[in-house]
């Protein structure tokens, strides 16, 4: 297999690179399109993946193998994993925000058509193999991959082995249920679940004030904006005691772009809030960064289709740093 291309599909954007053994070769990235019919967005990966293509002179059948690292739910359909995304598919929940109605996303049958060789994986466990492969939890057998950004997901790895499930959705304790007092809401319908207690999205919908001027406000010494995110600091960090408790994990290697800017404090809380509980359980539980950063998604893509030969250099090489370098406008 000479070329790889990897797919990292979210709410807001979608990214498609194209690497060889020695390294990213190109990256495109744009807004994920939400209009149209619901073949839509699988449909805007497989044009991506063609122009990124042309880019380095190939055709896209030369693409050996297609990993797609993206946001959830999954269901399937005939074997085919289909998007249920509230992110993406409007006629999901109630909020109204998007202008399509789509119950889900033909992902898997669309990419098919195009390449025989697919993997599709929840974006928290494709981020989590790659951490696990080249970055932060590297001979971690016992340990998750968080984000906490416009969403809130886990991928979980225990007894080394990375947890699926029945559908792919392992992991998602964003929808975990943790009280029944709570008015906030969550995209996809629950009342007082971890994402809507604490994910961006949903600091928006509950406070009026998008999370970076949120954190802004708390800067300024605003009691409330500090009292709101503390709030969700906790439920966040129930969350992950919750998930301590049920899996007994050692490390969970934090990223997204709430914990990216403002962690650094945040962290006393949310390990206050897992630490004191039943230290037999929690009792040396690692926060640690994510080495792979803002192309964690990229490398995850790939990494669930690369050949194994390769995964060594790119590890003692930090290839996985030149996707960046690789953007193409
Ligand atoms: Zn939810």
């Amino acid at each position: 297999m000479q070329y790889i291309a990897g797919i990292d599909i979210g709410g807001t954007k979608m990214a498609v690179s194209i690497a060889d053994r020695n390294g990213p070769l190109v990256r495109i990235a744009e807004a994920t399109v939400k209009l149209g019919t619901p073949r839509a967005p699988a449909e805007q990966a497989v044009s991506m993946l063609r122009s990124a293509c042309e880019r380095i002179g190939i055709s896209l059948s030369e693409l050996g193998a297609v990993g797609v690292s993206s946001c959830g739910p999954f269901v399937k359909h005939g074997g085919l994993i289909h998007l249920v995304a509230p992110n993406i598919c409007g006629g999901i929940g109630n909020r109204g925000d998007l202008l399509n109605d789509w119950e889900s996303v033909p992902l898997e049958q669309v990419l098919r058509e195009h390449f025989t060789h697919v993997a599709i994986q929840n974006d928290c466990v494709a981020a989590l193999a790659a951490e696990r492969a080249f970055g932060a939890l590297h001979n971690e057998d016992n340990c998750a991959y968080v984000t906490w950004s416009t969403g809130i997901g886990f991928g979980l790895c225990v007894d080394g082995r990375l947890l699926h499930g029945k559908n792919g959705n392992a992991g998602h304790a964003g929808h975990m249920l943790l009280t029944d007092q709570s008015q906030a809401q969550c995209g996809c319908g629950n009342y007082g679940d971890t994402e809507a207690l604490a994910s961006g999205r949903n600091l928006e919908v509950q406070y009026g004030r998008s999370p970076e001027e949120l954190f802004n406000a708390v800067k300024e010494g605003d009691v409330h904006a500090h009292a709101a995110v503390v709030h969700a600091a906790k439920w966040f960090g129930r969350a992950l005691y919750n998930v301590t408790a049920t899996l007994d994990l050692r490390v969970f290697a934090i990223g997204g772009s709430i914990w990216h800017h403002h962690g650094d404090w945040l962290e006393p809380i949310v390990r206050e809030e897992i630490c004191s509980h039943l230290p037999a359980l929690t009792q040396g539980v690692q926060l640690i960064r994510p080495a792979l950063d803002a192309h964690v998604a990229d490398a995850g893509a790939l990494y669930l289709v690369m050949p194994d030969d390769w995964v060594a250099d790119w590890r003692q090489l930090s290839l996985w740093d030149r996707i960046a370098e690789t953007e193409m406008e």
